[in-house]
């Protein structure tokens, strides 16, 4: 047994360091890339369940990194956090998804994913204003989606972030839904405009007569209070029925787009509108 451990500690080193060591590339690359122009903005339609038009695109960062290739943002976004470099990113992705939502017809939204540590850092709420107000979008258009880990600790810039931006019409989603702890709450105190029921929900080994009530519940719920209900990681025809039939209004996944760059998004928004 004791032979046993000691090997199970010699592997869990060297995977730590392995993970250590690209962790720190990525902290330091992660600078140099925005200068190298690596990192890009792609866009995932949300479409409307009754008509099956496109409703808003949300932003999703990716990086092509020239040697490791595509890097995925569950990679390098939690370092991003833990570097702090995250509220540059942030500010940069703002920037750039509000500059290409500016040439979408008026009615289309732009939903943005917003990370903790961005929301608490000072003048995030300014930042987001310059960079619609740059870009010539109107705050009513924007969409900032948060998950609940936000809401963990009572925090006063917290409160002032979100009233700030609610002022002037922004609105804000509840992302990740059914995959935290106690997301009821938090959607009784703060203004959110729209529920998006977390992946799990909809395909995996949870999903079934217990997770369809659940959607069922929060769907009537969300109709009630007025708010958007969205499923994502439609991949199939069954799954889009099937939460349609739930009562989601909105739905987002593979089964209709995968997130793609601006110029494919201005194309699929131009097909949507001839048919
Ligand atoms: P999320 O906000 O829950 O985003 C949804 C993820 O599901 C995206 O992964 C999207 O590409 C993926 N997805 C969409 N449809 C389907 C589908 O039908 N099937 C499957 N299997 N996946 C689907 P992605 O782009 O890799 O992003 C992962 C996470 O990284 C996001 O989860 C979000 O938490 C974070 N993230 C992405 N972009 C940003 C960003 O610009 N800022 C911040 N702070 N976080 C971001
Ligand atoms: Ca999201
Ligand atoms: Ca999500
Ligand atoms: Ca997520």
């Amino acid at each position: 047994a004791k032979a046993n451990g000691k090997n199970q500690v010699a592997f869990f080193d060297s995977s730590m360091t392995r993970e250590l060591v690209r962790r720190r590339e990525i902290e330091g690359e992660l600078r140099a890339a925005l200068q190298r122009d690596e990192l890009s903005i792609f866009f995932q339609p949300i479409i409307d369940l009754a008509t099956g038009k496109i409703r808003s695109f949300e932003a999703l960062v990716r990086w092509f990194h020239p040697e490791k290739g595509e890097l995925r943002p569950d990679e390098f976004i939690p370092v991003a956090e833990e570097t702090g470099a995250i509220v540059t990113l942030g500010n940069w992705i703002t920037a750039q998804a509000a500059r290409a939502a500016a040439q979408w017809p008026d009615d289309i939204t732009l939903a943005v994913n917003l990370s903790p540590l961005q929301i608490k850092a000072p003048g995030a709420a300014l930042g987001i204003l310059n960079s619609l107000r740059d870009a010539g979008l109107s705050p009513t258009r924007l969409e900032l989606e948060v998950t609940e880990t936000l809401f963990l600790e009572d925090s006063p810039t917290v409160v002032s972030f979100i009233e700030e931006l609610s002022a002037v019409g922004v609105r804000f989603a509840l992302d990740d839904f059914g995959t935290g702890y106690s997301s009821l709450g938090y959607i009784n105190k703060w203004p959110f405009s729209k529920i998006k029921v977390d992946r799990s929900f909809v395909s995996g080994p949870n999903v079934g007569r217990k997770s369809d009530a659940i959607i069922r519940a929060v769907s009537q719920m969300a109709a009630t209070l007025d708010m958007d209900i969205v499923a994502e990681g439609l991949e199939t025809i069954e799954q889009v029925s099937a939460v349609r039939d739930a009562g989601c209004n909105l739905g987002q996944g593979y089964y209709f787009s995968r997130p793609v760059p601006d110029y494919l998004a201005a194309m699929l928004l131009a097909q949507d509108r001839e048919s």
